[in-house]
């Protein structure tokens, strides 16, 4: 886990130094990793829980390992570990996250509401901390991250039987978010990523993971000159789209650190017309 994560800090710097773009996103990811290797060290107890006797009737019908809408999980080391990624940003913007930290501790911002807020909210719909564009919500990447490492473990654990169970939905499997980003090897199937437990699962090279349309003609992508690492493949019947790595080189990829460093490839999508 130590070589993944110093690898993933060059990869981090490497573009920084090449690519001029979103160094301060990548700053933050780059202190969010540090964090969530030590907060997963350091985890007491599982937030998440999964009843083994239920786990292959959920896949077969389609549904998510976690039900975020039971609203009834101990969010206590989430908390912790929020409050801890807001002194992230305390150290960039001072004062601005001083006063939230100080409503979730002393309640006037209740931390349980929020995240489920978030979480249950239906792909798209406004979260309490919506903005323009969620890429660049760094309050939206923290309330993602303070459930990330416990929905780690969920995922790591029930990757071989899911992979197994030929899972073949656009959303994660485990948690029921929807993939931003995803890689593709040449002539194979592509890799979807899920931002929000860190999952990878298989999927069918022509379909639209958003509206399940096979149809080639209304299936497209488009890449630009000169990063052709990156395509973005694209649904013209619900005009929704996804990143695509290409990792035909077999090199390592962070699918984490490749999503900050194409938001411009959103932002094309966006101005394209797909959301
Ligand atoms: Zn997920
Ligand atoms: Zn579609």
């Amino acid at each position: 886990m130590v070589k993944i994560l110093t690898d993933t800090l060059k990869t981090i710097e490497h573009y920084k130094n090449t690519g001029p773009y979103y160094n301060e996103l990548l700053d933050v990811l780059e202190e969010i990793l540090i964090l969530r290797e030590e907060y997963r060290r350091n985890m007491k107890s599982d937030i998440f829980h999964v009843d083994d006797g239920l786990v292959e009737k959920k896949i077969a019908g389609g549904l998510p390992l976690i039900d975020f809408s039971t609203r009834n999980f101990d969010l206590t080391e989430a908390k912790a570990y929020f409050l801890r990624l807001l002194e992230i940003a305390g150290t960039r913007a001072p004062g601005e996250t001083d006063e939230m930290a100080q409503k979730i501790k002393d309640g006037t911002i209740d931390f349980g509401e929020m995240i489920y807020g978030y979480f249950c909210g239906a792909p798209g719909d406004d979260s309490p901390v919506a903005s323009e564009d969620e890429h660049l919500d760094i309050l939206e990447m923290f309330m993602e991250e303070s459930l990330r490492p416990a929905l780690e473990e969920i995922a790591e654990k029930y990757a071989g039987v899911i992979a197994r169970s030929g899972w073949s939905e656009g959303y994660c499997p485990i948690c029921g978010r929807e993939p931003k980003i995803g890689k593709i090897r040449k002539g194979e199937r592509r890799f979807l990523f899920c931002n929000q437990c860190g999952f990878e699962w298989s999927f069918t090279r022509i379909k639209c993971p958003f509206c399940g349309n096979e149809e080639q003609t209304t299936l497209a992508y488009f890449a630009i000159e000169g990063e052709e690492r990156y395509r973005v493949d694209v649904c013209n019947v619900c005009r929704r789209y996804i990143k695509m790595v290409d990792v035909s080189s077999g090199e390592e990829t962070n699918l984490d650190v490749e999503d900050i460093a194409t938001l411009h490839l959103d932002m094309l999508a966006n101005e394209e017309g797909y959301d």
